[in-house]
This record gives C-alpha cells, structure tokens and sequence, in this order.
C-alpha cells in the first residue's frame, strides 16, 4: 500500500504543544483507547514519541466519521486530520479535534491486557507477542531508558577520546576457557559465539589506546536465575597506560554521568514507571575481597577463600553494602589468566567487581602486559598457550599496560529501574527455555 500523500504525518505527537493552536496538522498513530462521554468521543492515539488526545464532537464532525471513531478498536493504526487546540483537561495540555480519518489497518484480535492495565498477566505470556506487549506505554518505557542509557555512555566515553570498536563474534576458540560457549558450525569447522570482546579490545588498546565496545556477547552457563540470559549486551572499555584504579574512577564516572542523564532527560518515562532516581554518590565505596571475605565469615556465612561469593554470600554482602560499591582485589586464582596479579603479592590480582547491593554489574582488572607473564597464567589455569597464539604473537611486539571492564548493560538497567527480572529489561531474552521471538 503507498500512503496517500494527503496522510503523510505534519507532526509528532511530541511536537504538538498549546503553541499549535488553531493549526491544522495530520498525526498518525495507533490507537491506545477510545472512550465515548455523550456527544464526545476521546481517543489516546501513540506514535513513535508520545501520545495525543483525539477529540471529536458529534455535532461538528462528520457523522460517518464520528461513527468510525467511536467504533475504532485500540490497536487500530490511524491518521487524523484535524486542528489544534488547547484544553488544559488534555493530557500534555492539547488535543487535535477531527476533521478526517484515516484508517491503515485494524486489529483482528485484542491482547489479553489493556494498555494501561495496572495488573497484568506474567512475563513470559507477555514475551509470546512482545513486540505488542511493548505498545504499552510503560513497556516502551523501559526502552526509551535503555535507549538513553546507551546514549549517555556513548556521549561520555567518546567526549573522553574513546573510539568506538566493532569486534567478531564468530570466533574460533575460547576467550576465557572454561566457560560454556555456543558451538557453530562455520562453513567445514567448528566454532562459537564469542562471550566477550576482551582479547580484541585489549590488542586494540594497543592502537587507539582508549577502546569501547558496545555489543552482544553470549553465555552458554546454564543458568536459571532471574539474573542471567544467555545473550546480553556487554559494554566493553579498555585502556592503555592505565590500571584498574584508573578504571574504577573512570566506570564510577560513567555510572554517575548515565544516572544524572536520566534525570535530566526522561522525567516523563521515569514518572510513568514510578522510578524516583537519585543523584549517585561518588567515589563509590570500594571493600577488597579479603575484606568481604572476612565480614561473611564473622556472619557465618559459608565461603571459601579463593572462590567466587556465592548467592547466598552476595545476597549478605548486599545487605550490609546498598547502592553501589567495588569489591577490590580478588585472589588472582578466582580471576580469568588476562587479569594482573599485583606486583608485591601474586596470591592477588588487580581486580575488581561493581556491584549494586547483590547484583554485579561489572567485572575489571588491570591487565597482563608481558607475553611470558600471560604464558604462566595461561598454564596455570590449565589453558593450552597454542590454543592462543593468535593472541600471543601480538604480544611479541610489544604491549602497553592497559586495563578495563565489562559492564552488564540489563544488569544496570535492572538497577535503573529496579527491575527483578532480567527479561524485563531486555527486548527479546534468550535463555535455556526460551529462543523465541
Ligand atoms: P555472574 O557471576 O553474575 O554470572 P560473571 O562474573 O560470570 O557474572 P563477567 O564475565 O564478569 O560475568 O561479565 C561481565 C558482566 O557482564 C557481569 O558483571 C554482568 O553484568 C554481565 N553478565 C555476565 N554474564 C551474564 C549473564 N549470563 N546474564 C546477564 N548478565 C551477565
Ligand atoms: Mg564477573
């Protein structure tokens, strides 16, 4: 169908103020309520950017349109033609009384949940027609976030000399070892979805010496937590000449620039999913592992040391711990062979977690700088060096110290909104029981 060049849109919703009043425009959009008071019929109609009250009156508007309206089912996509005007009981202040409709298509059936349903069926339902489910303003919400907070991180990295990297995610062996990966065929070959950008992003901090990437990574652990997918969207930073303090301060200032951001920018998304955010208080409090350590044990709380915290150590940390804090210094055993064992105690790395109460958000480190030091730790976690000498052989020619972190991009957005389901920040999950939509 080619839209009749009479129903190509004048305007956004959003660009319809009291300003407009008395002009005549042409929105389109699809119909989010209809509801009919006497001789009124009021339809919230969304587009892209917002919504806008559609008025009509039975006397002034054309009786086979006014019927079509009141008819109209939400879902409807339409086009209004009509002229401004401003009524202060409106929502946003302005409505646009009809003059002509238009109709693109019309649903065969409703959703099981209204738009604006306080109470709603389960998620999982939801994710079966998500791309309906995020006509509801308040989903879209979370979305238009998430859109802001990828803004904000790209407006702060870049303004500080990053360069923005796109790296493969089809490789041909493990980053990290271990870790469950996605096995591919490729062409005659075996190969996998990369959980991470960390090798590439540390060779190419030794180009562009700041390096950020922005992408998909993809976990095989089968997981089942409300935490964890088993793809997600990792944002990656590295550094050349820096160390993981200077990391710290830098991701702690990254958070605090995304958090004001949202303020300034999204009071109307973060009102309608009742977030009230605060300003971050930085520095961030940063405990070492030795120090957690040490808490869990007074609190009897089983840990040993060495190991990841459990969930149920995680969960008393975040107790003790709100808001955001690091956990510093990890034992270099617990920590993948790229991250640096500090120079006075190898027993140690320069490592570090973010967290948000219990939940990390980010894992750091400074880096192993030297090819024979990166060798050792490959061994001694039980790695074959031959397995990365693709890797290795970069190192022969000379490597800057560097460090960096990833940052769960829905693991923040969980935080931002105060989500408990990773899914429900994350437009089409994928997880052990779920590869569709
Ligand atoms: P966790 O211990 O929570 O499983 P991790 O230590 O295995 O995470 P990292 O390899 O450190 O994860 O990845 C960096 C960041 O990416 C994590 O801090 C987290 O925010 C995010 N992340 C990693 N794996 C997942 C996952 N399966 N689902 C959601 N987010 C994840
Ligand atoms: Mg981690």
């Amino acid at each position: 169908m080619t839209i009749p060049l009479e129903w190509r849109r004048s305007h956004l919703s959003r660009e319809i103020t009291s300003s407009l009043s008395g002009s005549r425009v042409v929105v389109l959009g699809m119909v989010l309520s209809v509801r009919r008071q006497g001789g009124l019929c009021f339809i919230i109609l969304q587009d892209g950017c917002g919504i806008i009250q559609i008025t009509a009156h039975k006397d002034k508007t054309p009786s086979q349109i006014f019927d079509k309206l009141v008819e109209l089912m939400p879902h409807s996509y339409i086009g209004v033609k009509g002229v401004v005007k401003a009524i202060e009981k409106a929502p946003r202040g302005v409505e646009v009384e009809v003059e002509d409709l238009y109709v693109f298509s019309e649903p065969k059936k409703l959703p099981p949940f209204e738009m604006f349903a306080k109470t709603l069926p389960s998620l999982d339902k939801r994710l079966e027609i998500r791309a309906v489910d995020l006509r509801r303003p308040q989903s879209q919400a979370i979305f238009k976030l998430k859109h802001q907070v990828l803004q904000s991180i790209r407006s702060f990295l870049v303004e500080r000399n990053f360069i923005e990297i796109n790296t493969p995610k089809i490789i041909g062996s493990a980053t990290e070892g271990g870790a469950a990966l996605f096995p591919l065929l490729y062409y005659d070959k075996e190969a996998f979805l990369a959980q991470s950008p960390q090798l590439y992003k540390e060779q190419l901090s030794s180009v562009f010496e700041r390096v950020f990437e922005i992408g998909p990574v993809f976990r095989a652990e089968k997981f089942k937590t409300p935490r964890h997918l088993s793809e997600i969207t990792s944002v990656d930073v590295e550094v050349a000449f820096a160390d993981y303090g200077d990391v710290m301060n830098l991701l702690e200032e990254m958070i605090d620039y995304v958090i004001g951001n949202l303020m300034d920018k999204c009071s109307e998304e973060l009102q309608l999913l009742e977030v009230k955010l605060e300003k971050t208080k930085t520095p961030f409090k940063r405990i070492t592992y030795d120090e957690a350590y040490n808490v869990l044990k007074d609190l009897g709380v089983e840990v040993s040391w060495g190991e990841d915290f459990s969930t149920l150590a995680l969960k008393r940390l975040g107790r003790i711990n709100r808001g955001f804090y690091f956990i510093t210094d990890w034992p270099t055993i617990s920590k993948p062979f790229y991250i640096k064992p500090k120079d006075d105690n190898s027993e140690i790395s320069e490592s570090f977690d973010l967290m948000y109460g219990s939940l990390e958000l980010s894992s750091g480190g400074s880096r192993v700088s030297s090819r024979d030091l990166l060798v050792k730790r490959l061994k001694q976690q039980g790695l074959n060096p031959k397995l990365f000498d693709y890797h290795l052989r970069i190192y022969d020619y000379g490597m800057p110290p560097h460090a960096g972190f990833g940052l769960g991009l829905e693991r923040l957005m969980m935080v931002i909104i105060g989500a408990s389901n990773i899914r429900e920040v994350t437009l089409f999950p994928r997880d052990q029981s779920r590869l569709t939509p």
